[in-house]
């Protein structure tokens, strides 16, 4: 499991609409699983480089500046 620190974190706000995904040119986002143990996307750490360009893509505003806690990719 990657020990790299994130830039952006997806809140539980999320509901993997997938618009995100779509937009990264990187892969950087994807499927995954929250700390409480539902589905929604997390940034990858391996593959984000922080470019900000999925952030104005989601309708809810829950991809924000901060460090991703969960790791677990779906
Ligand atoms: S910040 Fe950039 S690289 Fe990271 S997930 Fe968003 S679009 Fe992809
Ligand atoms: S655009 Fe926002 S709500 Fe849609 S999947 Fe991405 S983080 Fe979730």
């Amino acid at each position: 499991m990657s020990k790299r620190l994130t830039k952006y974190r997806v809140t539980d706000a999320c509901i993997i609409c997938g618009l995100c995904e779509a937009s990264c040119p990187f892969a950087g986002i994807k499927d995954g699983i929250s700390d409480r143990g539902f589905p929604k996307m997390l940034i990858e750490p391996e593959l984000c480089k922080g470019c900000q360009q999925c952030v104005p893509f989601c309708p809810l505003g829950a991809i924000v500046p901060g460090v991703q806690q969960e790791l677990e990719l779906a």
